[in-house]
């Protein structure tokens, strides 16, 4: 259950039994590699290569969709500036910077974050499967995403 802390008149949103409120609380430490009022980034206790740090927003959402649009914009900002450090600090040759929302998604910790994980020619990790669509499914598709953009 989400509970609201009064801190320097600001409400803010942390649950109780969250690893990543522990974390922006201090009551468990990790790596921090940047922060600023709204967000932290921190390395991942499990790196795919070293340097994989995880961003998150300061308030407990569960999942991405439930970020508010404002707290969005400062957060992907945050990726973005941890993003280049990250690649300049391992001279990475690319990054993959991802989000799993949802159990079936590989969400594993319940509070949003962006992973930024340095990627290295020939490090050996694969990439999607990729499908394709049948006669006429793309279309199906398209329209049916439409309309809830609409
Ligand atoms: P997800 O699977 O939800 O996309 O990613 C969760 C990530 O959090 C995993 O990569 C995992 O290694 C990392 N993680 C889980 N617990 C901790 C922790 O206590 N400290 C840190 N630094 N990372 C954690
Ligand atoms: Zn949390």
């Amino acid at each position: 259950m989400a509970i609201f802390l009064n801190e320097e008149a600001t409400f803010k949103r942390v649950e109780s039994d969250c690893i990543f409120c522990k974390i922006i609380q201090g009551k468990i430490p990790s790596f921090k590699v940047y922060e600023d009022d709204k967000t932290l980034a921190f390395l991942d206790i499990g790196p795919v290569n070293k340097g994989h740090a995880l961003v998150i927003p300061k308030e407990h959402y569960e999942l991405y969709m439930d970020v508010p649009e404002n707290l969005l914009l400062v957060w992907m900002a945050s990726v973005r500036k941890v993003a280049k450090a990250v690649m300049k600090a391992t001279n990475s040759d690319g990054l993959n910077i991802s989000l799993s929302m949802g159990k079936a998604a590989g969400q594993t910790v319940n509070h949003a974050h962006f992973h930024v994980i340095p990627r290295f020619e020939g490090d050996g990790f694969r990439h999607w499967p990729q499908g394709k669509y049948g006669e006429g499914e793309a279309l199906r598709y398209v329209d049916k995403i439409k309309a809830d953009l609409e």
